[in-house]
């Protein structure tokens, strides 16, 4: 049976990005691929204080995330849809110390990632920061996951995980761990064009990220959904005055057509179609703001809905399942590498 697998860092609120770019994916394949392949949905928690965080918060917000899940869609009760936490299996740290050892500073070096991260924590750069793209990896392989719904901006790291694991595979053997597919394979397997990427609401160049400080970049999962619609409403456009999709050009413009496509679960050719050549930037801003705020009030009711103790058995069973494969997997590497007989 094959695997698909994914997972949002606990560090900050999950925004409409991680929504649409991680949670959304992944649900859309579960409802798709569940009766014949594994679906894994976890919380990174180690990857949580790569960069630095409030971490009286923490367990709460991981709480919290599994909540986001099964709000996103994820059925708990499906018994081929495990959600667990990685920190609650010890096997993705040890195998992530023996990636390590087959890992190029160099090749982990060129990570884009890095660089834009250690520039922002240019205080706090930690060998964590550094060394996730290789926990990620341990993420993957243990569970010879092949497809991984992820946004645009984690392609690099998935093509690190390929070298890592072909770079095994030729050492010591090729049935050791299973090659996530590639990119173009990813995004097929998305139904998508390209990857996703939801943009920053003051500026569209860049992306939309949990962690950036100024609340007005971002449209959090928590935020209030009248709070919300007034961010779209304040979202920075351009000024050609006509409705295109041109991410290049009209960066803003075409990030709030893909938002309203996406959440109201339509082809984004027909939302285009729709709007194209209108020229009031207001009446899509209007539509898109009404669509946010429609959104987050109904998500915030389902995750209101879900009990603690659900949680609880959720991750009861998600993590004993997890312990079972990467406990197994962990064996065979150990073995491969001469560590047990
Ligand atoms: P941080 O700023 O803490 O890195 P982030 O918003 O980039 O937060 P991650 O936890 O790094 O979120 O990523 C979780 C998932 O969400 C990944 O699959 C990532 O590709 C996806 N994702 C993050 N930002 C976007 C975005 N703007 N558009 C689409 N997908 C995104
Ligand atoms: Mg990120």
């Amino acid at each position: 049976m094959q695997t698909i697998l994914t997972g949002v860092r606990a560090n900050e609120e999950p925004t409409i990005g991680n929504f649409l770019g991680a949670y959304k994916s992944m649900v859309n394949l579960a409802n798709e691929h569940s009766a014949n392949s594994n679906i894994n949905m976890f919380v990174p928690d180690l990857h949580s204080f790569t960069t630095p965080i409030d971490h009286s918060k923490l367990y709460a917000q991981v709480i919290k995330g599994i909540k986001y899940y099964i709000a996103a869609g994820l059925d708990a009760n499906n018994p081929n849809i495990h959600i667990y936490r990685q920190s609650h299996v010890p096997a993705h740290s040890e195998l992530a110390w023996i990636l390590d050892c087959f890992t190029y500073f160099g090749e982990a070096s060129r990570m884009t990632q890095f660089k834009e991260k250690s520039e922002e924590h240019a205080d706090a750069i930690t060998v964590g920061l550094f060394n996730y793209p290789i926990l990620m990896a341990a993420d993957i392989l243990l569970y010879d996951a092949k497809y991984i719904p992820l946004g645009e901006d984690q392609f690099q790291h998935l093509e690190l995980t390929r070298d890592i694991a072909t770079r095994l595979n030729n050492k010591f053997g090729e049935d050791l761990f299973t090659i996530p597919a590639p990119e173009k394979e990813q995004v097929k397997f998305m139904h998508l064009e390209h990857g996703l990427r939801i943009r920053n609401l003051v500026d569209p160049s860049k992306k939309m990220s949990k962690s950036s400080e100024n609340e007005k970049t971002k449209i959090s999962l928590s935020d209030d959904p009248k709070a919300a619609a007034k961010k779209i409403m304040s979202a920075t456009t351009d000024s050609e005055g006509v409705i295109r999709f041109d991410m290049i050009n009209q960066p803003g413009i075409s990030n709030l057509l893909t938002i309203e496509a996406l959440l109201t679960d339509r082809n984004i050719q027909d939302v285009i179609a729709d709007w194209a050549g209108q020229t009031s930037y207001g009446d899509l801003k209007r539509k898109v703001a009404d669509t946010v705020e429609h959104f987050l009030a109904d998500f915030q009711e389902k995750v209101a809905n879900i009990t603690d103790e659900q949680v609880e058995q959720v991750l009861a069973k998600g993590e004993e399942y997890a312990n079972r494969v990467a406990n197994a997997k962990l064996a065979k590497v150990q073995k491969a590498v001469g560590l047990i007989k």
